[in-house]
């Protein structure tokens, strides 16, 4: 951050009500925040002295206090399928990633929550780099903002919304930074920030399951639920997260997730691994424990990176589960393997992990080379 905005607060981190709190305080109306929020997020403007409809003294004052501060892009790099990934720097010299994927229909922003995690889910790459903390609302809905920005100055199409759907699936476990989280997924659905559906919106969680219940009441997203695995000695090894929250808990939260609209579904991902849970047995058991949870199932082809310990399903394995499935009446996708040239697929994004957790220095996987 430059020494300039040192001590002033990042419009960033504020959602509409955070926002009109800030202008409370300067004794200035309501209205301003979403002056203030139009100019931002929709037409993605960060220097007060172009916020044309705002007079000289306001924006003397705004600049006095408050800074509009956007994470820095490092690298841009595009994938022969059209798929985007940003290696982003953050002030404290970690870094993340984002991606974003074109489809014909629309454009899907994979966002990052945290730098690194803390799960160590054992088929992940970002869970090998350790943990080192939570983003801010700014970092998060930031990453928005600026693929939204750059997105826009490439398209000829001016016309089109570039980004058109958020999954927060990039790096991190977003149920366990909660607050700023939820403010950024404000910020998101808010007429006067991005304008996003509440359908658009994914969260997508290994299943910390108390958060799960407070999510229900904080914020109206679309949830997608890693399961991975159909029983709690198979989920113990893949996603740790279940010793704490086993399989049957996790499907009653989801279940109570689902309580205050009927026709939602939680999307259940569930990851291809040759040999470890892509049998007969295991759709079989799918099928069953999905009976009492309206939900579908996102088949993710296995994406390996370097040191990692499985092999990827074959595709009549894939076929045949998904097959299995269907057959068995549950609604079945599989998730298109995008931006692999470019290390951008589930699961394979990295960044730079300044690691607090010393994870890294208890394992001897070696980590993808990222730009220094
Ligand atoms: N922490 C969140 C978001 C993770 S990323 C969560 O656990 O849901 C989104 C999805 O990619 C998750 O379902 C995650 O389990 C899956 N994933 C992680 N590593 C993967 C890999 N190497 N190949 C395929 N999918 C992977």
């Amino acid at each position: 951050m430059s020494t300039e905005a040192v001590g002033k607060i990042n419009l960033l981190d504020l959602d509409r009500k955070g926002m009109e709190a800030f202008f409370a305080s300067m004794g200035e109306k309501a209205f301003r925040a979403s002056q203030l929020m139009q100019w931002i997020h929709q037409r993605g403007i960060t220097d007060f002295d172009e916020m044309s409809n705002l007079s000289k003294v306001m924006r003397e004052r705004l600049k006095e206090m408050a800074v509009v501060h956007i994470p820095e892009t490092v690298v841009e790099q595009d994938s022969q399928d059209g798929t985007r990934k940003w290696l982003l720097r953050l002030d404290s010299g970690n870094s993340i990633e984002m991606v974003y994927i074109p489809e014909d229909d629309r454009g899907t922003l994979c966002i990052s929550s945290q730098v690194g995690c803390a799960l160590a889910c054992s088929f992940c790459s970002t869970a090998q780099q350790g943990f080192n903390r939570n983003l801010s609302t700014a970092e998060i809905i930031g990453q928005l903002f600026l693929a939204k920005k750059t997105l826009e100055q490439d398209m000829s199409d001016t016309t089109k919304r570039v980004v058109t759907n958020v999954v927060m699936m990039g790096m991190g476990e977003p149920l366990l930074n909660f607050d700023n989280v939820v403010k950024a997924m404000n910020l998101m659905m808010d007429d006067f920030g991005y304008g996003l559906s509440k359908r658009r919106v994914t969260l997508s969680t290994a299943g910390v399951v108390p958060a799960m219940d407070r999510l229900k009441e904080a914020c109206d997203v679309a949830l997608a639920v890693s399961l991975h695995a159909t029983t709690d000695a198979l989920r113990d090894e893949l996603v740790p997260i279940n010793k704490k929250y086993p399989i049957s808990e996790l499907m009653a939260a989801c279940r109570r997730y689902l309580d205050r609209d009927g026709r939602r579904k939680i999307t259940f991902e569930y990851v291809m691994l040759k040999g470890v849970n892509d049998q007969p047995e295991h759709a079989r058991q799918l099928i069953k424990l999905m009976k009492d949870v309206p939900g579908k199932v996102n088949l993710i082809p296995f994406n390996p990176f370097p040191g990692s310990k499985y092999v990827c399903s074959s595709r009549n394995a894939i076929f045949r589960f998904r097959d299995l499935l269907q057959q068995g009446g549950v609604i079945t996708m599989t998730r298109k393997t995008r931006g692999e040239d470019i290390d951008a697929a589930c699961g394979q994004l990295a960044g730079k992990v300044i690691d607090k957790t010393q994870r890294t220095q208890r394992k001897t996987i070696p980590i993808r080379g990222v730009a220094k």
